[in-house]
Formats: structure tokens, C-alpha cells, sequence
């Protein structure tokens, strides 16, 4: 995996990420003015067609900061699985306070989600990639895609360094529906990302300090430890070729992701 290795200290359980991830690097400059960019001509190119999808991971929160910095004319919107961490969830008021700005927030369908525990557990996830699968897709996907309804496109926070599957996301691309998806970090670095954060004083989850730098779901993230990669936290059980759930399946990947959001 290309996913950027941390070097953390012994024994402790958490730690400053600003302090652990921060860096200003060459071209940073540059990097965040072509993101800018991007994110001006999306606006203009598709105007209240657009979204931003946000996992309220660290990349999320530096977009947003940049819509309301820039007061760009894009709505927010995030998926509550039921089962994020109360951290997570924490930013919701935390972004309507900083930036008066509404995330709107989309759940799955309760139905789904009770049937699926009954009959499959509430720990399935663990059992077969099938059923995390099905769980990733009820809680997950469906909810996505009512999201992205009557949108012609949407942004991300996919970069190329987070792992040897997003290797090569580009700027701009077209999903399984036909609606671009921009992937307005593609080219920062982590350090970029936590760059950004310290000298914006962009809020974030508060896990990012006890060493889980991706977050999703609880049950499927954990810290990661000295000399693990990026998302070495997410399905830490499953084979590093499966760490998608689907939510950034794209005609150009579609077939490598069918056997594993950002989340
Ligand atoms: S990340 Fe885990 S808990 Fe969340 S939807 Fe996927 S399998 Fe279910």
C-alpha cells in the first residue's frame, strides 16, 4: 500500500495530530490555490446541482472550511450510518457554529437497518465481506444515493496518497450515475491537510488525536500503531485490496471496488 506511514510514540494513546501531521511542504501554495479553483468553477459549472459530501474526516472539514472562507455557493450534506462515534457526530454542531453553515444529514432506512441486525447481528460486519458489504450498502449507500439525488455533481476529500486503490484519483471524474465527482484534495498530502487545519483553525474530530487518522463507523475503525499505513485503521480485518465500502465507485474502478465512502 502507498498510504503514508506514521511513527508513533510508545505506549501513549493519544497525541496533538496537528502536532504529529502538520507540515508546510514545497508547492503547498500552489496545491491549495488549484483546489480553490476548482471548487469556483464547480460552483459556476453546476451551480445548486452541487454537493459536498462529507465525511466530516479531516479532508471534509478543510472543504468546508474552504466553501465558508470563500463563500461558495455549495450545500453540505453527511450520512449518519448509527453507528459513527459521538465524536464524529459532534462536529455537526461544532461546522453550524463556526460557519452557519447546515450539514443536512442522511440516515438509512430504519427498516433495513432492523431487519439486517435481526436476522444478521449487529456485529455481521465482522463475519464475511458479504455481509459488511450489505451492511456498508444499507447504511452507506442507500442513504448516498438519496443524497445525490437531482445533483449533477458532488465533491470529496479522496486523495491519491490514502491508499494504493486511490492512487490515481484524478481532479475530476464521472461515477456509476453519470454525475461528475470532484475529488478537490487530490494531490494534497496529509500533511497538507493538517497544514491547512493549524493555520485555518479548522475544527476537528477529536479521534485524529487518539491516533485514528481515517475514521468511519466504530465498530470498523481503530487506532493505528507505529508503522501502519493510512487506512490500516478501517476493516483492519479484511485484505488491504477490500478497504472500500462503495461509496466512490466510478466507471474507472467500479470492477477493483465491487470486491471491497470517503469515507
Ligand atoms: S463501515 Fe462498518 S458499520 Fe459502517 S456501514 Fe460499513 S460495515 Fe456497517
Amino acid at each position: 500500500m502507498s498510504g503514508e506511514v506514521f511513527s508513533l510514540p510508545g505506549a501513549a494513546t493519544s497525541a496533538s495530530a496537528i502536532k504529529l501531521y502538520a507540515r508546510e511542504t514545497a508547492g503547498f501554495a500552489e496545491r491549495l490555490a488549484k483546489t480553490v479553483e476548482l471548487l469556483q468553477e464547480a460552483a459556476l459549472d453546476h451551480g445548486t446541482g452541487l454537493l459536498q459530501s462529507s465525511s466530516l474526516g479531516a479532508e471534509d472539514m478543510v472543504i468546508t472550511d474552504l466553501i465558508a472562507r470563500h463563500k461558495l455557493p455549495i450545500s453540505i450534506a453527511t450520512l449518519d450510518t448509527g453507528r459513527l462515534h459521538a465524536e464524529t457526530l459532534a462536529l455537526l454542531p461544532q461546522i453550524e457554529a463556526r460557519y452557519g453553515l447546515k450539514v443536512a444529514v442522511y440516515s438509512p432506512v430504519n427498516d433495513a437497518v432492523v431487519t439486517f441486525v435481526r436476522v444478521r447481528g449487529a456485529d455481521a460486519m465482522y463475519e464475511s465481506l458479504d455481509l459488511r458489504k450489505e451492511c456498508c450498502a444499507i447504511r452507506k449507500l442507500e442513504p448516498l444515493s438519496r443524497m445525490l439525488e437531482g445533483h449533477t455533481a458532488w465533491i470529496t476529500g479522496l486523495r491519491r496518497e490514502q491508499s494504493s486503490n486511490r492512487a490515481v484519483v484524478p481532479f475530476s471524474e464521472t461515477d456509476n450515475n453519470g454525475r461528475t465527482k470532484i475529488n478537490a484534495l487530490a494531490d494534497w498530502s496529509w500533511a497538507d491537510v493538517w497544514h491547512y487545519i493549524a493555520i485555518f483553525d479548522v475544527p476537528f474530530n477529536a479521534l485524529h488525536d487518539q491516533f485514528m487518522p481515517s475514521i468511519g463507523c466504530a465498530p470498523c475503525t481503530r487506532a493505528i500503531s507505529v508503522g501502519e499505513d493510512f487506512r490500516s485503521g478501517r476493516w483492519w480485518w479484511e485484505e488491504s485490496s477490500a478497504k472500500e465500502c462503495g461509496l466512490h465507485a466510478t466507471r474507472q474502478n467500479s470492477e477493483e471496488e465491487k470486491t471491497g465512502a470517503s469515507a
